[in-house]
């Protein structure tokens, strides 16, 4: 085994932690992580805003090998998360390996491996890299008229402000994705008034929340079967197994029977018939990711809560002004609309074999041989890449599922098997064919707008159920690999 392979993982969040985490546990000695932000943490990091927590149940968003008996409750709320990210990051003694403040700007590959170039302009060396940029993190500000004339403090989701009090204000918020509802049930009772402004309506999923108990995380702390026993409840792996099954099968009865439940959720939830109509969506449910709340419906029919679905016109140093003519007064504008989900490892610059850039294969859409690693670009892995799974379940699990494939490809270069690997472009060209065909089958193809769609409207997504991804990722089949010497 060579255990002196150069690693370098780009990116410290949930991902590329569990990446280093992995490799050096699996006893590779040269693993360093750049990190561009000042912490770990990634999207816990970079997402601050009011109300947020993680709508995955809190055990079963944890790393399977660092159970945290200490959740404060079923779902939890963005900042312990985020602490949970930083003590796994002291306990693991990463904070050795992680390079801060430390932004790649490209990566390039030659006769003795990858050159990683960084924004201070230092040059690192590595055998192989570990892309673990993450999804979600490049905002997305909305083509408003006017937006830069708001005179009120005025920021995306992402980009919280340390000093904001929100209290008594009357507070706009336009995005109603999981964020913007989220950040809206939040503001509730807090602000003096709320304006949700809202494009499209959302399918929206009962998901209560509930504390544990001092006496409930005691038994967790003594026993760690009872987490797993959370990790492991059938009704949630059921559940999941539907939900995927649905997804991927857009007339299976699992679809159905999601369809039906949260329709009768909805009309039952509304009491005026015209607000109804105003919150109820005109496409398939589940086809835009799912919003799982079980107090937003309840919270837009507070009196100090108000949906606005007039089209915006534009934006005015007052407020937001809407086509039927109404000014809505605000004092703040908060902007929850989504980020450009095309980019992955983009904009680094990456150069693979004989200067093929990244940015040219991917030109019609980000893709990947098991949205793993590219033809071309050998010792190059990504962790939730293009094409991975995505939807209402736990991303932590689909990398640790990720990482047990790629460091299976990783160690046929460490055996000295090969010094290089990547996919052949007939297994991925293949690959790609039956994914896109299948893609446009899920749910999520169904004619809706949403982050899942490439630039082309095809779901840039795994298109199949939960058991077909486990399966694919437990073992790599090598005919697929060229492996050069
Ligand atoms: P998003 O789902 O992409 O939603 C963006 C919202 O902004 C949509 O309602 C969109 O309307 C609206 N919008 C965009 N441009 C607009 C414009 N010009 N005028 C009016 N409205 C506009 O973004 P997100 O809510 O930040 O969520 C992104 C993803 O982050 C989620 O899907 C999820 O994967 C993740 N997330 C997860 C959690 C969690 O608890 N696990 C929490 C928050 C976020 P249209 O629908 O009409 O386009």
């Amino acid at each position: 085994m060579k255990k002196d392979l150069r690693f370098i993982v780009i990116g410290a969040g949930m991902a590329g932690m569990l990446a280093a985490i992995r490799l050096r546990a699996e006893g590779y000695r040269n693993v360093t992580v750049l990190e561009k932000g000042p912490q770990v943490g990634g999207t816990w990091r970079e997402n601050r805003y009011l109300g947020l927590y993680c709508d995955v149940p809190a055990h079963d968003y944890t790393y399977s090998f660092a159970p945290n008996p200490e959740w404060s409750g079923y779902l939890a709320p963005g900042a312990e998360i985020q602490q949970y990210f930083e003590d796994i990051a002291e306990r693991y003694a990463l904070t050795q390996i992680i390079r801060f403040h430390t932004e790649v700007v490209s990566c390039t590959h030659g006769i003795g491996g990858w050159t990683v170039c960084t924004r201070a302009g230092d040059t690192v060396e590595a055998d192989v890299i570990i892309a673990a940029t993450g999804v979600l993190h490049h905002p997305r500000m909305p083509e408003i008229p006017d937006l830069d004339t708001f005179e009120g403090p005025k920021f995306h989701s992402a980009r919280w402000p340390d000093t904001i009090d929100l209290a008594g204000q009357r507070v706009g918020v336009i995005g109603n994705g999981s964020t913007g509802v989220q950040l809206v049930t939040a503001l509730a009772g807090v602000a003096r008034q709320v304006s949700h402004f809202q494009r499209s309506p959302q399918w929206i999923m009962p998901l209560p929340n509930f504390p544990y108990t001092d006496k409930e995380r005691q038994a967790f702390r003594e026993n760690p079967a009872l987490i797993e026993a959370v990790r492991k409840d059938p009704n949630l792996v059921q559940a999941v197994h539907r939900f995927t099954t649905a997804i991927a099968n857009r007339d299976s009865a699992e679809m159905a029977e999601l369809e039906a439940f949260l329709a009768d959720y909805f009309n039952q939830s509304i009491a005026d018939p015209m607000l109804r109509e105003r919150l109820r969506p005109t496409y398939r449910a589940a086809c835009k990711r799912l919003i799982f709340s079980a107090t937003y419906y309840a919270v837009v029919q507070r009196p100090d809560v108000a949906i606005v679905t007039d089209r915006i016109d534009r934006v005015t140093p007052q407020g937001v002004l809407t086509c039927d003519g109404i000014q809505h007064e605000l004092e703040v504008l908060i902007l929850a609309t989504g980020f450009h989900a095309d980019r992955y490892v983009r904009p680094i610059a990456i150069r693979g074999r004989h200067g093929i850039a990244l940015d040219t294969v991917w030109a019609q859409r980000p893709h990947a041989y098991l949205a793993i690693s590219i033809p071309e670009f050998p010792n190059f892995f990504l962790l939730n890449g293009p094409g991975a799974p995505v939807g209402n379940f736990s991303l932590i699990d689909v990398a640790e599922r990720q990482w047990t494939y790629i460091a299976q490809l990783i160690a046929q270069v460490s055996t000295g098997a090969c010094r290089e690997i990547a996919p052949t472009q007939t297994a991925l060209a293949a690959y790609e064919s039956r994914r896109i065909a299948a893609a446009q089958q899920t749910i999520f193809g169904s004619g809706c707008t949403s982050w899942y769609l490439d630039a082309t409207g095809i779901p840039n997504t795994w298109p199949w159920d939960y058991a077909t991804f486990a399966q694919a990722m437990t073992a790599p089949n090598l005919e697929d690999f060229n492996l050069q010497s």
